[in-house]
């Protein structure tokens, strides 16, 4: 760091970002904004990273890249490295899955498009999710999700969790997760979304690097992960979520030796959303030493990864 008057926050080391995963230091590949179900609004996330000392970031809201230009302005004054990103959702072997776009290009070609197919998909999903709640005594539920969300932003799945709770219909967010919207209760509605091969094409022809996002949290077996972590390198994905958050050693180790098997990188993420929780950008369970290849070293993100 540079030596700077009292009172005025350095900036970050500009240096380039270690070679191994284990000791990679400043670098959060997972984070949302006010643009999807986060918090911050892009800006302030920027700050938040900023006062943490992170300096390689990408912002991955759900299905949009609408806070990228906001937080590109605050990383430029700040001196931060942030890529333009995205968190596709799409659908495999019945599950909802989430793939982390990483865009040294932004979104072009059939992505661009794809993108505004998703904003389409989610306002439907909505409207279905609203008419399945409304018959367990939400009523208005389209309008009260709308509410919390406090903005015109496409809805999720955490806005009707937090309508459930304001309605006194469930105690806190987490029960109406496990008893209406999470993995295949009556609010989880894949159908809307494209399938993992679809999203991972648009990734690609993009000149994006395709994430497979939290593979540890899709509630799968060890074999069927390994049948997820295939089809998605068989459509072009070239990158896992090696730790998302906090997650066990054991079962990043496990999954560490899935990846080695099918030539996967390695990418990191917080997947933080909002200040408060056990979260914070850049706060993730330890990386072991593991040989899987870190994401920053394809060819495609060597400008984010340069000093
Ligand atoms: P959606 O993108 O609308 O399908 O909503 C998915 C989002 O809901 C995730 O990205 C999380 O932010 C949130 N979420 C999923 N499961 C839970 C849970 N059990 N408790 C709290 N939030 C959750
Ligand atoms: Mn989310
Ligand atoms: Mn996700
Ligand atoms: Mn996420």
């Amino acid at each position: 760091m540079t030596k700077t008057p009292a009172g005025v926050m350095p900036m970050p080391d500009s240096s380039p970002l270690a070679d191994s995963l284990a000791e990679v230091t400043g670098l959060d590949l997972h984070m949302h904004s006010t643009a999807s179900d986060g918090a911050l609004a892009p800006a302030e996330l920027m700050a938040l990273c900023r006062a943490r000392g992170l300096t390689h970031l990408a912002l991955t809201d759900h299905d949009t890249l609408e806070g990228v230009a906001e937080a590109e302005k605050a990383a430029r004054e700040l001196g931060l490295r942030l890529l333009p990103a995205t968190e596709l959702s799409s659908q495999w072997g019945g599950v909802n899955i989430h793939v982390v776009a990483l865009l040294p290009e932004g979104a072009h070609g059939p992505l661009a498009d794809g993108l505004a197919e998703q904003a389409r998909a989610r306002a439907a999903r909505a409207e279905e999710i609203a008419r399945r709640l409304e018959a367990i005594g939400l009523d208005d539920a389209l309008a009260k999700a709308r509410a919390q969300a406090g903005s015109e932003r496409p809805l999720g799945r955490p806005d009707f969790a937090r309508a459930l709770v304001a309605d006194g219909l469930v105690k806190d967010i987490g029960t109406a997760f496990k008893k209406y919207l999470g993995n295949g209760k009556r609010g989880d509605i894949k159908a809307h979304w494209p399938a993992l091969e679809t999203v991972v094409a648009w990734v690609v022809a993009a000149g994006g690097v395709a994430v497979l996002a939290h593979p540890l949290r899709y509630g799968m077996t060890r074999r069927k992960r390994g049948l997820l972590l295939d089809a998605f390198r068989g459509a072009g994905g070239e990158a896992v979520e090696l730790v998302s958050g906090f997650q066990n050693p054991d079962q990043t180790r496990d999954l560490a030796r899935q990846l080695i098997e099918r030539d996967l990188a390695g990418s990191l993420g917080s997947d933080f959303h909002a200040p408060g929780g056990p979260l914070a950008p850049g706060s993730m369970s330890p990386v072991p030493r593991v040989a899987v290849t870190p994401v920053w070293h394809h060819p495609r993100l060597a400008g984010f990864a340069a000093a």
